[in-house]
């Protein structure tokens, strides 16, 4: 099959979150089974391309937003990873995408990234004109590229182009929906019948995520309990309607990691390298740790450790209000993290209360993120919600033993020590409160002072599975279903 891949980031070129790993590692994996890929992404300010040789792929060619028309010009790359090639087309507009940040800055979002995304959009779509032959899956994530399916339904296949490919769309975060002031339609070349109940509108806005909703062949998530909850109320951040009437439509495949990317065993990054039977060494990273971030160094304190995005959904305000209790107990912390303001200044001032057990380390560097993943004991993640989550495998796959909440895809990889008897790989606590948390930490950490216990526990975590393979695989009986099935939306 020919799939294209339509996204807004991609490890190595641009990353803020999990959604750039899986784009980094999912189209290798479905290449590597054979199947021709290619990937259209922005062209940001501050892509480290000097190891990218790039290539003029097509000839400058226009796109209209709203009145106006907008130059592109396309540059591509053939990336060669895990014996694979995907072909990696980029877009080029100075004014939109060579910017400090790729959203936004600290300040909040960029106002104009509906013009942005949607010249993305229109881009794409005649980036796939231009390819020698029509694709059979044209692959879109989350809302940065949600209108693609309503334009290719709606403007081209109605015409007779890419009649053949089916369209899959996608849903890394629910929360992030790009919604937009109704004036935006005028932008879009949508008419205003586009603006309903039904269609696009949601609460009065113009949602690009809800255009992915509605006009896709086939919607996707990055786990299966993430799948169901997104139906529920509490979950549905107001999508739940639509994903209910297109539950016949929507699959949960869980993400995987980049096993050869993220190894203990090679990852340069680390004081010292380590395998499950060398979990000695480990301590040395965590030794190591502890010096780099003024903690004091001592194999015996519990090191609990955080790379995260600084925002509501990762449990931050339990983190908070949990904070001194753990101080008091003697154990040391790090987060490293960058987003909401009102957390930086929230984690720095507890960094000055509690200095030499807490570490805040408020940057995105991913260096320092794989010495936090191999140096920790304990990896927290008490998520609010949590579609997939990358950072509890990572963790178990350095032997970093998770302690998440009981969401999303923190349930469909961790499974509890003590309700599993002793076979479980972390550890899992439901309830939105302190209290839990405090209880399942204080648990873990009985665990963790039995040598005997504790090492065979991140032996099990060590050895757990979450490469690409199987879920790739998934992905590819996914869209040969679909290109057989005739009726479709
Ligand atoms: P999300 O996609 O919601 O941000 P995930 O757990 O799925 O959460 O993925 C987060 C990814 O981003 C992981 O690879 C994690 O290591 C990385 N990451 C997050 N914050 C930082 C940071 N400040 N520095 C380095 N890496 C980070």
């Amino acid at each position: 099959m020919r799939i294209v891949f339509i996204a807004s980031e991609m490890v190595p070129f641009a990353k803020t979150g999990g959604l750039a790993d899986v784009l980094g590692a999912l189209p290798h994996e479905i290449a590597a089974l054979g199947h021709e890929v290619k990937l259209i992404l922005p062209r940001y300010r501050g892509m480290d391309l000097q190891n990218f040789p790039m290539k003029k792929a097509m000839e400058n060619f226009e796109v209209s937003l709203g009145a106006e028309r907008e130059k592109v010009s396309v540059k591509s790359h053939l990336l060669a990873a895990n014996g694979s090639n995907v072909e990696v087309f980029f877009v080029e507009h100075p004014a939109f995408f060579e910017r400090e940040g790729i959203y936004g800055t600290s300040l909040g979002d960029f106002q104009d990234n509906d013009r942005r995304f949607i010249f993305f959009s229109k881009a794409a779509i005649e980036i796939l004109k231009r390819m020698d032959e029509e694709p059979d899956v044209i692959h879109c994530h989350d809302w940065q590229t949600g209108l693609i399916p309503a334009y290719l339904k709606l403007m081209h296949q109605r015409q007779g182009l890419f009649e053949k490919a089916r369209t899959f769309f996608t849903i890394h975060n629910l929360a992030y929906q790009g919604n937009f002031p109704p004036d935006t339609l005028a932008l879009t070349g949508f008419g205003w019948e586009e603006f309903t109940l039904h269609r696009l509108e949601y609460y009065g806005k113009l949602s690009f995520m809800k255009a992915g909703l509605v006009y896709a062949d086939i919607l996707t998530t990055v786990s299966s309990t993430y799948a169901h909850e997104i139906q529920t109320h509490e979950f549905g951040c107001g999508m739940e309607g639509i994903l209910r009437d297109r539950s016949s439509d929507l699959y949960g495949i869980l993400n995987g990691i980049d096993t050869k990317e993220w190894d203990p065993e090679t990852d340069k990054a680390l004081a010292a390298n380590y395998t499950s039977t060398s979990l000695a060494k480990k301590l040395i990273n965590k030794g190591m740790l502890q010096k780099e971030t003024h903690l004091k160094v001592d194999p015996e304190i519990p090191l609990l450790g955080m790379v995260t995005r600084l925002v509501d959904q990762k449990g931050l305000d339990l983190v908070i209000m949990v904070l001194d209790e753990l101080a008091k107990r003697n154990m040391q912390f790090i987060i490293i993290g960058t987003g909401d303001s009102k957390y930086h200044s929230a984690f720095q001032s507890l960094g000055r209360k509690h200095h030499g057990r807490f570490s805040f380390n408020l940057k995105f560097d991913e260096k320092l993120s794989r010495r936090i993943y191999a140096g920790s004991d304990f990896f927290l993640m008490p998520s609010v919600f949590e579609p997939c989550g990358l950072g509890q495998m990572i963790a178990l796959r350095y032997g970093a033993l998770p302690i998440v909440r009981d969401v999303g895809g923190l349930t469909d990889t961790v499974t509890d020590y003590h309700e599993n008897h002793g076979k479980g790989n972390g550890f899992v606590f439901e309830d939105k409160t302190p209290n839990a948390l405090l209880a399942k930490i204080d648990e873990a950490v009985t665990v963790f002072r039995d040598k005997k216990l504790w090492m065979d526990l991140q032996k099990n975590a060590m050895k757990c599975d979450f490469s690409w393979k199987a879920s790739a695989k998934h992905y590819v009986e996914l869209y040969l279903r679909a290109k057989r099935r005739t009726v479709l939306r």
